[in-house]
């Protein structure tokens, strides 16, 4: 029976590459029948909250991966939060000390910054740490000195071995893995520790997460066999690189802040003063000295930047559905190897994934496809959906969306169902619908289709055939504005059609012309055009 875990450490928002390692574990566990446990891993005290748990709960949640075991459901082998596992740790690692497996050390932290410049000066490189023999009478000089030890493992000794299911064969020859620290001086087990203790008593039958771990399942591996146990498999996933190359990563978004700060010429002084934050800061963000994704995304903010999503919230604010998201995070780095298919539901993921088909070379994370992806999706959504989905991204906005009725959103979502790719360029394209353009352009568009010939007259026609018409469905629009188009232009629609389009949404692109004079209503569609006609009236 197939048990498999996600693990995330509450250190901040889902990751996206976090999202897409609990996908495939999801999806695993969907297509062997197996259980999908979620874990938490709590033991750095300094950088783990309870409000980044919430979060990733949030984040997987509308990603729609629904977990059989988590602190949140319970299940048969909690808890499921590290931090309330401390006693099983203790226990397991004073087993390993009676075992003569692993040991109490206990050097300062300078003392240890001392043996690791003396091994990098030396024909070691990096310190390895080895047992270094104490007496009994050394031991209790440091304990009537408050020392608190570490326990170590020993791990000396033995080549790790393992045969990767995405990898294939890995080794760590013994002289490469240290003693290193299992259990930390306030008493909290380290990471590599804890995993290895929570797999296995909570029946973990498969390890699938990220190649930067590959290394530590070489400790992990060290662990078990200290132990006796027999360990999980392991599979590790291909990273995630960024179109630019490089692991995608928070840092992306200083990048893109800094590379548009400096192309448009903005300098620290000038972006103190439109962010209030210290020039000299500033100034080491732009000359590269710090990456701080605060620093990123308050410039963002004053200069209006898009900056690259990269967590989980990033994608929901930005305006992708689930499906999308889950949709394209399947295809990094697995394949169903069904020729040229790129759309799957979760469902048919759950079906269809293998562990066979999950490449080892890193997958690029490309936006372009994630938004023709998110445009396919919304189309096919029903108008329920997208209207559930707006809501999602409206509370996660600052929109006039949010105050709109659910009315006033599905005739939006039929307007631009097959244009927009993202929610969010929904909401931006139709801004002008909540606030009466006070400017018009862009100014080559206006002097051709407004300002010369008969724009201005043809605008004037159509207001009189609009005051008087009391049916205002999109049908009976459009009879009356092709009608006279016949009358007037000798059926060219466009030379009334743009003209009025220009005049109520403020520019020549907009959803179909009758659905937004019929959403606008009769009264707000004559005062926008009474509005553009005072503008331009005088100086036609
Ligand atoms: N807590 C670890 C992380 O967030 C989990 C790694 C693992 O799956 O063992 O990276």
């Amino acid at each position: 029976m197939v048990r498999c875990r996600f693990a995330p450490s509450p250190t901040g928002r889902l990751h996206v590459g976090g999202a897409r390692t609990a996908l495939f574990n999801l999806l695993f566990a969907r297509r062997t029948g197996g259980t999908m446990i979620l874990r938490i891993e709590d033991t750095d005290q300094l950088r783990s909250s309870l409000a980044s748990e919430r979060l990733i709960f949030e984040d997987l949640r509308w990603l729609g991966i629904v977990v059989d075991e988590s602190p949140e459901v319970g299940g048969p082998y909690g808890p499921y939060r590290q931090s309330e596992r401390l006693e099983r740790y203790r226990e397991v690692a004073e087993a390993l000390i009676r075992s003569g497996h692993a040991y109490e050390a206990w050097e300062t932290n300078e003392e240890l910054d001392a043996l690791r410049r003396r091994a990098e000066g030396s024909a070691q490189g990096a310190l390895r740490y080895r047992r270094r023999p104490t007496t009994p009478e050394q031991v209790a000089a440091y304990r009537a000195e408050g020392r608190q030890p570490v326990v170590r493992l020993q791990a000396a000794g033995i080549d790790q071995r393992f045969v990767d299911l995405i990898l294939g064969e890995v080794s760590v020859a013994a002289e490469d893995l240290e003693d290193f620290v299992i259990l930390k001086g306030d008493g909290f087990p380290t990471y590599h520790f804890a995993v290895v203790v929570d797999d296995h008593d909570m029946h973990v039958t498969h390890v699938l997460r990220a190649q930067e771990h590959l290394l530590n399942t070489t400790k992990h591996l060290a662990i078990n066999q200290a132990l006796g146990w027999t360990p999980p498999e392991h599979g590790h996933m291909p990273l995630i690189f960024s179109m630019e190359g490089g692991k995608m990563s928070k840092r992306d978004k200083a990048k893109t802040a800094r590379a548009k700060a400096l192309a448009d010429g903005h300098t620290a002084a000038a972006l103190a003063a439109r962010t209030g934050l210290d020039e000299a800061v500033l100034a080491d963000f732009l000359a590269k000295k710090t990456d701080d994704v605060e620093l990123a995304l308050a410039i963002g903010a004053a200069l209006k930047l898009e900056l690259p999503e990269i967590d989980v919230v990033d994608f929901r604010a930005a305006g992708y559905l689930p499906e999308a998201l889950v949709n394209f995070l399947a295809l990094l780095g697995w394949n169903a190897g069904e020729g040229d298919r790129e759309l799957y539901s979760l469902d048919e993921l759950g079906a269809a994934f293998s562990l066979e088909r999950v490449g080892s070379t890193a997958a690029r994370f490309d936006r372009d496809k994630l938004r023709w992806m998110n445009g396919v999706y919304i189309r096919q959504s029903s108008d329920e959906r997208l209207l559930r989905g707006l809501r999602e991204y409206a509370a996660l906005n600052e929109t006039p969306l949010a105050a709109a009725s659910d009315e006033t959103l599905l005739k939006l979502i039929s307007l631009y169902k097959e244009r927009a790719t993202t929610l969010r360029e929904l909401d931006l394209s139709a801004r002008f619908f909540f606030e009466r353009p006070t400017e018009w352009g862009p100014e080559k568009s206006l002097k051709k289709q407004l300002l010369n010939g008969r724009g201005l007259p043809n605008l004037a026609a159509a207001r009189d055939a609009l005051a008087a018409q009391d049916d205002w469905s999109e049908g009976a629009l459009e009879a009356l504005i092709h009608g006279l188009a016949e009358a007037r232009c000798e059926g060219k629609l466009g030379e009334l059609a743009q003209p009025l389009r220009i005049a109520v949404s403020g520019g020549p692109v907009s959803p179909p012309l009758f659905g937004v004079l019929a959403l606008l209503g009769k009264a707000e569609t004559l005062a926008r055009i009474d509005a553009c006609a005072a503008r331009f009236g005088a100086s036609a």
